[in-house]
């Protein structure tokens, strides 16, 4: 059986924050705000994941009223989410992403946050892929304010249909 999923997050973006991208920090006088550490892309991807299983979201597992989850490494709780799902049986068939912001260029970057998500993953740098796009000045990534990620994850699990 194959299973597809889609995790879509916006942050601000705010002075003096870090920049993190798939557990990679980008260079950048400004970063993402959040209650966690704000990896806009671990977020996006680990809905992705939870979604094509079906079994909740970022948001019922890691809630961000909890005050334990305050400045999490994001990459932490992208593994604690796939740890659930690969319990069910279920394994990666690939991941791709977008990233949506006016700067900095994600390009640069690209094969490292490829490499950082696959390892957080267990899985091959192959099967992921990223790419950084701006939004032509139009909206809150566009202006500058926030950044964006999108992510789709194929899942596969034998055995059943
Ligand atoms: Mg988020």
């Amino acid at each position: 059986m194959i299973r597809i999923g889609l995790g879509r997050d916006l942050h601000r973006l705010a002075p003096g924050r870090p920049f993190r991208l798939g557990g990679v920090e980008l260079s950048a006088n400004f970063g993402e705000l959040g209650h966690s550490d704000g990896d806009v892309l671990a977020h996006a991807v680990t809905d992705a994941l939870l979604g094509a299983v079906g079994i909740g979201d970022i948001g019922e597992f890691f809630p961000p009223s909890d005050p334990q989850w305050k400045d999490a490494d994001s990459l932490e709780l992208l593994k604690s989410a796939f740890a659930r799902v690969k319990a069910l049986g279920w394994s990666i068939v690939n991941l791709d992403t977008v990233i949506i912001c006016e700067k900095p260029r994600v390009l640069p970057y690209r094969e490292a946050i490829r490499a950082s998500l696959a390892s957080a993953l267990g899985i091959s740098a192959e099967a992921v892929f990223v790419k950084g796009k701006t939004n032509e000045t139009l909206g809150p990534a566009g202006e500058g304010l926030a950044v964006e990620a999108l992510a789709v994850a194929l899942l596969e699990k034998n055995g059943d249909s």
